[in-house]
């Protein structure tokens, strides 16, 4: 049997595209297989890249958050050596704001949770986190309401999912890497080994696969003899058209009902998200979700209430119940890697689980304790 890659990866979302990236960078001979289903979570992400204000509860999660928005610059400063083109990384700050006295609660619980961080880690800097007047938050970002409290995180960053997973893709790709628009349908195993895949009636051989499959990951289950417990999750967003004014500087904002804004470029303001758990694989609009989701966004900014609205998005988050990742090995069955259940931070993490998984089949060890992320939790 001739071994045609080195690594295949199912998947190009933005974990298969980050782990391919920097398996052409290692050298090895890749091939990425994407079906591009229609509700991929990257394509609608909104992408928010915040740890130090993240409301998340765990410290597994959070000391791996903080590594994986950390190694940013330096994939951001390849991709530019790369010439890869644009990824709409920059950092923008943001504020999180009770934008009603009812929020006032749920703001002083999450900022006692995030002062609490920030004191025991020593980061970041009373300079970089703090408390901000109602009218500063307003001088930050003008359409706001007039806000019972807001907490200003000047290091936040934001990023487009869409943009940055193309510049990887198109770097490995002017580096040796194969990417194949078509469907993983199964594992080659023999005798508790992978030793490829097949797509389309053909065998592929390769000396490991990883799975990036998004919230469709679970299909390979089975096979692998394994419960990945990912499910999607259903996220609405819309796109509203704010030109000719420039509101790429202004922060993030977030509020309390799981709600944020954001914006980019050319004056696209971006609103989000619904979070519909349990809504199956269907990648579509609702009118409920919709109203939910300009409904919130009037609420906190209502000054956006003239803005074109541009479009609405619809991604498949691949969500865990516990909200943590599904990345590492899988017990019993050499050659495989497990990179999914990002859920609603896989633009934080992805590019740095993809590193990992493209490490791990690589031979190498994990350069982060990746232990509580197994799928062997599950059961
Ligand atoms: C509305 C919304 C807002 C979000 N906002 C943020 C945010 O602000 N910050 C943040 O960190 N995260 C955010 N997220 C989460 C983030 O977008 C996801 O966690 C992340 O994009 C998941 O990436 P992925 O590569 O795992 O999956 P996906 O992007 O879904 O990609 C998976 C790919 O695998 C392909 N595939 C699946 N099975 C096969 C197969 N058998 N063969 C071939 N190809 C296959 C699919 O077609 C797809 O292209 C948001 C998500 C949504 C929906």
């Amino acid at each position: 049997m001739t071994q045609q890659y080195d690594l295949i990866i199912i998947g190009g979302g933005i974990v298969g595209a980050a782990a391919a990236y920097r398996a052409v960078r290692r050298g090895a001979r890749t091939l990425l297989l994407d079906r591009r289903d229609p509700g991929r979570a990257t394509h609608a992400g909104a992408g928010i890249l915040a740890p130090p204000v993240s409301n998340h509860r765990s410290p597994i999660w959070f000391d791996f958050a903080v590594e994986a928005v950390d190694y940013y610059p330096l994939l951001v400063g390849q991709l530019a050596e790369d010439a890869a083109g644009e990824t709409g990384y920059a950092r923008c700050g943001m504020l999180n704001v009770a934008a009603t006295e009812d929020e006032l609660d749920a703001f002083a619980a999450a900022e006692a949770n995030i002062f609490a961080r920030q004191q025991a880690r020593g980061a970041p800097s009373s300079d970089a986190l703090h408390r901000v007047t109602p009218a500063e938050a307003k001088a930050l970002f003008p359409p706001l309401a007039h806000v019972h409290a807001a907490l200003y995180y000047r290091d936040a960053c934001r990023v487009d999912g869409r943009l940055l997973t193309d510049a990887m893709t198109r770097a490995a790709a002017g580096q040796g890497l194969t990417v194949e628009n078509r469907s993983a349908e199964r594992l080659i195993l023999e005798a508790g080994r992978v030793q490829g895949v097949e797509a389309g009636g053909e065998e592929i051989h390769a000396g490991a696969v990883i799975i990036a499959g998004g919230a469709w990951s679970p299909a390979f289950g089975r096979q692998l003899g394994v419960a990945i417990n990912v499910e999607p999750q259903r996220g609405q967003i819309i796109h509203w058209d704010l030109s000719p004014q420039e509101a790429e500087a202004w922060p993030i904002v977030g509020a309390f009902r799981g709600h944020y804004m954001l914006t980019f470029p050319g004056g696209r303001v971006v609103t989000g998200a619904t979070r519909e758990t349990g809504s199956g694989y269907a990648p579509t609009t609702s009118a409920a979700g919709i109203r939910e989701v300009i409904d919130e966004a009037l609420r906190v900014a209502p000054g956006l209430a003239q803005a074109r609205l541009l479009e609405v998005r619809v991604g498949l988050r691949p969500f865990t119940h516990d909200g943590l990742p599904v990345l590492g090995s899988v017990p019993g069955t050499e050659n495989v890697i497990l990179a999914t259940g990002h859920g609603p931070s896989g633009l934080q993490l992805g590019p740095y689980s993809g590193l990992i998984a493209a490490e791990m089949a690589l031979g190498d060890e994990s350069p982060a304790d990746i232990a509580p992320f197994s799928v062997t939790r599950f059961g």
